[in-house]
């Protein structure tokens, strides 16, 4: 069973390669962001020059990897993509910049979560690249410069908060990730349809968008879902009734909010009007601290079912009609 899981696993990843856009044109949304790096990558191609180092931030499957993507592809440059946790020393690092040539990409996914003797070998590469390498140790230990080609770093990370100041600082542009729309959802939905060879109707890719939390990557995983319902049926096209019939059964509700949401909203209005801390929330639905920072929190606070306060978090209006539950009896304390 553990081996069909795995092949299961190993099958998604290569459908989420298989549906990423590579040009601008299939890149959905993110109208400002788009706008900027277009004129950014512009200029520097007419100069001739590696473009300046990047960084994008927002909650995970936003499409961040997506956009270093089609930046490398405009650019006309090779990519490396790799991701903090897997350069664990300095030298790791090091390999990875020597290795780079003139104009190149190297992609940094979760940026934060560098160690600090790695971020500060970085600073230098990034600013005057240049790499000061140890060798040896004690009294025989000798310091080698070794000059690297230009580069253009893109980072990314789901926190800007956690990343230290001289980092953020070296890097030349950086943008917040935006949720996208419905409508926007349900054209990245179309787009994957069609290369994924099901047909689909509107009203279907409207109701899968509309519970997607914003997200592409949810998106389309749930359209890959209710397609799997849709063949059982031997159903040729994902037509409205199938698609809400299987996202039922798959427990996501109308507004989009997973388990995980529902847990948290109603742990929220558990409270009574007080403020819940980060620590405690984490504790209650068995997560870590992170990941309700980085991925629970900002879809809800975005589309206001969520407060932060400096005493911690709370429920708003919202979250009380949304989950219809009254908040008369506690108004005058709540709001
Ligand atoms: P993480 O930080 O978790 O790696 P990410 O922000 O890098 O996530 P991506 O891997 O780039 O997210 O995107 C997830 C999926 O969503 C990809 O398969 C991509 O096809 C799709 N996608 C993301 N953004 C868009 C978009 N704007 N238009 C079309 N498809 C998109």
């Amino acid at each position: 069973e553990r081996l069909v899981e795995i092949e299961r696993f190993e099958n998604e990843e290569s459908l989420e390669t298989t549906l990423r856009p590579s040009a601008w044109s299939e890149y959905i949304g993110q109208e400002q962001i788009k706008k900027n790096l277009g004129v950014f990558i512009e200029a520097s191609k007419k100069r001739r020059e590696a473009l300046d180092h990047v960084l994008f931030f927002g909650p995970p499957g936003l499409g961040k990897t997506t956009l270093a993507l089609i930046i490398a592809n405009e650019m006309n440059a090779n990519i490396k993509v790799t991701a903090a946790p897997m350069i664990e020393k300095s030298g790791d690092l090091a390999a990875i910049l020597t290795n780079l040539e003139e104009g190149d990409i190297l992609f940094i996914d979760e940026i934060h979560r560098l160690s600090p003797a790695v971020e500060e070998i970085l600073y230098s590469s990034m600013e005057d690249f240049r790499i000061d390498i140890i060798i040896g140790s004690g009294p025989a230990a000798q310091t080698v410069k070794i000059d690297l080609p230009r580069f253009t770093l893109i980072g990314a990370t789901t926190r800007a908060g956690m990343l230290s100041n001289p980092l953020r600082d070296r890097f030349g542009m950086n943008f917040r990730m935006q949720f996208y729309s419905p409508e926007e959802l349900a054209k990245i939905i179309l787009q994957a349809s069609v290369k994924l060879n099901k047909e689909i109707v509107h009203e279907a890719c409207i109701e899968i968008a509309k519970r997607s939390r914003g997200t592409p990557r949810i998106a389309l995983r749930l359209l890959r879902r209710v397609r799997d319902f849709a063949d059982v049926a031997n159903e040729e096209k994902i037509v409205h009734s199938r698609t809400k019939f299987a996202l039922e059964e798959l427990g996501i509700n109308s507004h989009g909010f997973d388990e995980m949401d529902i847990k948290l909203l109603n742990l929220l209005i558990g409270a009574k009007g007080k403020a819940i801390g980060l620590s405690t929330i984490a504790a209650s639905l068995s997560e870590d601290e992170g990941t309700v920072e980085d991925v629970l929190e900002p879809y809800l606070i975005a589309n206001g079912y969520l407060e932060r306060t400096s005493k911690g978090r709370k429920a708003t209006r919202n979250t009380y009609d949304v989950l219809n539950v009254n908040f008369e009896y506690e108004e005058g304390s709540l709001f």
